[in-house]
């Protein structure tokens, strides 16, 4: 994976820069609420997590200023290290990528929400660890629903038993991982009407789970850059947009 660009290997100058993350912000969150409104739905039941492994904290800083206030990352250590550098106790960490356990005691500080829970493993290290530190943080469970060999996600049939373990392991205590949703990535290539099935995909697999378990799952983490107006359309409440918001700075974008 690329390093995260810092300002020198910017497209264009710093203020250009600054100016560009300010409309691009504004023009995601408008496109955003639109496409909400469009299907029939609260722009308030949508949050834009702004994705910036692209970059180094000081850029990613210039997007809090402009008003993005969650953070998505995909690896925890950027992550651990941006929570130190930037310091700002109105910022909510996105852990969106993959998650090693031996990453979880470090990261865990920042009190991320973590969207790619994908097996028994990383759930029992991450609530047990979350008890050692006495911390409560919400988690999102993220399935295959491409069914691709290679992609990341839990089968679709294992959902159900792994919610079942979760509330035997942390039905009674007050801190721990909280389990309230589900996230996907459609698969890579995937045209738009594609990436909508598999949008539809979850949320149906949402609403069978909360009926059979009754665990409720109001999350819904779903939708990129390219794909977003999809994913809202099938009921996504947090959309990870990375690309979009450093359209004009990247030196590829
Ligand atoms: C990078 C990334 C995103 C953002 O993708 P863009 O196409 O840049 O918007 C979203 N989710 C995950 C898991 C990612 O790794």
């Amino acid at each position: 994976m690329a390093e995260p660009i810092s300002k020198q290997q910017m497209k264009c100058d710093e203020a250009t820069a600054k100016s560009l993350i300010v409309d691009n912000w504004n023009s995601v969150n408008s496109s955003v609420s639109e496409t909400a409104q469009r299907c029939g739905r609260s722009p308030d039941s949508v949050r834009v997590v702004g994705v910036t492994k692209y970059v180094d904290a000081e850029i990613t800083s210039w997007l809090v200023e402009a008003g993005c206030h969650d953070l998505g990352e995909n690896r925890p250590q950027l992550l651990e290290s941006k929570f130190q550098t930037l310091d700002d106790s109105n910022i909510r960490w996105h852990q969106i990528g993959n998650l090693q356990r031996n990453k979880v005691r470090r990261l865990l500080p920042a009190e991320p929400l973590v969207h790619a829970i994908a097996s028994e493993r990383l759930l029992d290290a991450l609530h047990n660890e979350c008890l050692l530190q006495s911390r409560s943080i919400d988690g999102l469970i993220e399935i295959n629903v491409s069914e691709e060999e290679a992609k990341t996600g839990l089968p679709i049939d294992q959902l159900e038993p792994l919610l079942v373990h979760w509330r035997e392991l942390a039905g009674s205590s007050n801190a721990g991982l909280n389990i309230n949703g589900l996230m996907a990535m459609a698969g890579w290539g995937t045209d738009e009407t594609a990436a909508a099935r598999q949008f539809a995909k979850l949320r149906e697999l949402r609403d069978q789970m909360e009926s059979s378990t009754g665990i409720s799952l109001p999350e819904l983490s779903m939708g990129m850059s390219g794909d977003y107006p999809a994913a809202i359309a099938e009921g996504a409440t947090l959309v990870r947009i990375g690309t979009r918001l450093f359209q004009g700075v990247l030196p590829t974008g």
